[in-house]
């Protein structure tokens, strides 16, 4: 078996635990910010209501900022107040709500676990973290605990990008925050933390305190409530971890969960030397050549034409102007040859390269993707004949544009 940590980064003593827990939760009580799927798990008494409030809430919060989410949540919950209501749901209807949220398979799989939730388990959701993860697609380690500690009173902890930075901090930890050693150390300390009688207000009030006070560039230490607790604090003030026993077992180099020898504690950072993490992948970088086909409608409105993506892969089942994927280093005019050809496929009727107006470039970042779209326009005289063979594709105007299942970049191209 490994050998334990140095006590530096560990929570052993029951009596600091215990106040660490008193005190954080006090703070929450008195802080805590009023979100819509808070009040609602605060006040449904019906478990199975609460936990689908909270799962849809968590789903959203993945890689996307609470302000942003609010809306879409109020939206979702007034469309599908169940689980049940959402098991009917199309993908389609599905994908228009999500449209802007990103990270689109999260509310396919929702909607996917939805189902299964109705037809395989009786319309029972699953009640502990163990069987939330192994039962419902798309619900991970962090989710299923939130749900079950929510929702259920689990008393089991939570790590999520808040957590991590709190409890790093806490405890000194600089070892990378990404390497499954820390990452199983972290969920051993929250599962360890976690208040028994209060569970889900304490892994509410450990990543609150991550989102508005424990902040990555400049956390507000003054106004911390465990700041009596936090090692790097206290490195930060005095210039070294609190005293215990075995701290001399814990030099830079010789511990698993220390800053690395080659980066030690840097004192112009102070707290925020924690955490670190392994220098970030770099993007994969990609461009498509898009086009803007433009119609005159009934009523001498512009019309736009779209299609649908395929069911599965990146953006699965959304809607976007005909795009093209290009090939690395591929020139100008090639380009527009080869936008052509695939446009004729989608009009049924020649396109002349020469006709497409080169129009700029839309840069959007996805989570591992730098694409840079190539952004052409073509206006169209007269009629074109969709082909019912080829993929659902269809005119829009501008406003029917907006209300269909578009990604944000489709947006930014028009
Ligand atoms: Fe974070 Fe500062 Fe509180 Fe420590 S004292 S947990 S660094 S806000």
């Amino acid at each position: 078996a490994p050998a334990p940590p140095p006590a530096q980064h560990l929570f052993s003593d029951p009596a600091e635990i215990e106040a660490l827990r008193g005190n954080l939760l006090a703070w929450y009580d008195r802080c805590k910010r009023d979100l819509p799927w808070r009040t609602l798990a605060a006040t449904e008494p019906d478990a199975d209501r609460r936990a689908y409030a909270v799962w849809v809430s968590e789903i959203m919060l993945q890689q996307t900022q609470v302000a942003t989410v609010i809306d879409y949540y109020n939206r979702w919950m007034q469309k599908w107040p169940t689980l049940q209501a959402l098991a009917q749901a199309s993908l389609e209807e599905v994908n228009e709500l999500w449209a802007g949220l990103g990270y689109y398979s999260r509310g396919k799989r929702l909607q996917e676990a939805a189902r299964k939730v109705v037809s395989e388990l009786a319309g029972r959701m699953p009640r502990t973290a163990e069987d939330l993860q192994k039962l419902l697609p798309g619900v991970g380690r962090y989710t299923a605990g939130a749900i079950a500690s929510i929702s259920y009173g689990q008393a089991t902890g939570v790590v999520d990008g808040n957590v991590i930075r709190v409890l790093c901090r806490l405890r000194c930890i600089g070892a990378d925050s990404s390497s499954p050693a820390v990452i199983d150390r972290l969920w051993d300390m929250a599962n360890a933390l976690v208040d028994r009688s209060r569970p889900g207000d304490f892994n509410q009030a450990l990543m609150e305190l991550g989102a508005t006070v424990c902040v990555p560039k400049a956390p507000l230490c003054r106004e911390c409530p465990v700041k009596q607790h936090c090692q790097a604090r206290r490195r930060k003030l005095f210039g070294k971890p609190a005293p215990v026993p075995d701290v001399e077992d814990c030099g830079v180099g010789g511990c698993p969960l220390c800053p690395p020898a080659t980066e030690p504690w840097d004192s112009s950072l102070g707290v925020t030397n924690f955490p670190r993490k392994a220098a970030k992948k770099q993007p994969r970088v990609a461009r498509t050549a898009t086009c803007v086909l433009e119609r005159r409608g009934c009523h001498g409105a512009p019309e736009y034409l779209i299609v649908q993506r395929p069911s599965s892969g990146l953006l699965a089942g959304l809607w976007e102007f005909p795009s093209l994927p290009l090939a690395q280093g591929l020139q100008e005019e090639k380009q527009r040859e080869a936008l052509a050809d695939h446009l004729q496929d989608w009009t049924g009727q020649p396109v002349a390269a020469g006709g497409l107006r080169f129009v700029g470039e839309v840069v959007h970042i996805f989570s591992h993707i730098h694409q840079t779209y190539l952004v052409y326009s073509l206006p169209l005289d007269g009629d074109v004949t969709l082909d019912p063979a080829l993929s659902p594709s269809r005119w829009v105007t501008e406003e029917e544009f907006h209300a269909s299942a578009v990604s944000t970049a489709m947006k930014k191209v028009l």
